[in-house]
């Protein structure tokens, strides 16, 4: 999970939807703003180029129970379809922390060890961060059903995938510290734009001893 600029005003369709009974929060600007602003990444695992993506609230509209949760354009959140599941439980609707609002890195460590995904609270017993650290484990590891068992490997697999990736540009970088095809390529990867950006960036802040020269590249917002 990585800091996103949501853009605005609202996309015209959702105060026009409101507006109907049974009126949709997701029509064809919604969708398109939701694939641009998010880069077209899952906000909580933090998968690119989703198949299945899903217009997520981050807050329950529980079926119109909420109604100015539904057509909220800060409520809309970018996510894939399995995420979206995970999340469907009742200890997700007190509120996860807000990506646009609050920059993630800011507050949670991101950890690949061995074959598990360690997502923790950096240094405060904050509930709401501690209930968003949970959940994004859960993407990785609720292994509940057969379906579950397959999308939570299926993304460890493509996390790791994509760290093998940096740790091999990193060890180029080692060989070749003046290189700037590599320098490129290691930027590419650290960018919040990036799959699973979360993950890597927090891997270059925690060697920034070993990489000094990288650390502008992973800054946190401000
Ligand atoms: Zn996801």
């Amino acid at each position: 999970m990585v800091k996103v600029e949501r853009s605005f005003p609202a996309p015209e369709s959702l105060a026009e939807e409101a507006k109907k009974v049974g009126g949709r929060y997701d029509k064809q600007d919604v969708i398109d703003r939701l694939k641009k602003d998010f880069h077209n990444k899952c906000y909580i695992c933090g998968l690119k180029e989703l198949q299945d993506p899903n217009v997520e609230h981050l807050l329950p509209h529980k079926n119109g129970q909420y109604p100015e949760r539904k057509f909220d354009w800060e409520n809309l959140f970018w996510a894939c379809g399995h995420c979206n599941g995970v999340k469907n439980k009742g200890i997700y609707d007190k509120g996860i922390l807000d990506c646009c609002k609050q920059d993630p890195e800011k507050y949670l460590h991101f950890c690949v060890q061995n074959n598990d995904v360690v997502v923790d609270v950096a240094d405060s017993d904050n509930e709401m961060l501690e209930r968003t650290a949970s959940l994004i484990n859960e993407t990785f590891s609720l292994k509940n059903t057969g379906m579950r068992t397959y999308t939570c490997d299926e993304r460890l697999r493509l996390l790791q995938k994509e760290m093998n990736l940096l740790y091999k540009q990193l060890e180029k970088m080692h060989k070749n510290p003046d290189s700037k095809v590599v320098m490129r390529t290691i930027r590419s990867l650290l960018r919040r734009e990036s799959s699973f950006a979360a993950f890597k960036r927090c891997y270059v802040r925690q060697h920034a001893v070993k990489y000094p020269e990288l650390q502008k590249y992973v800054a946190l917002d401000t």
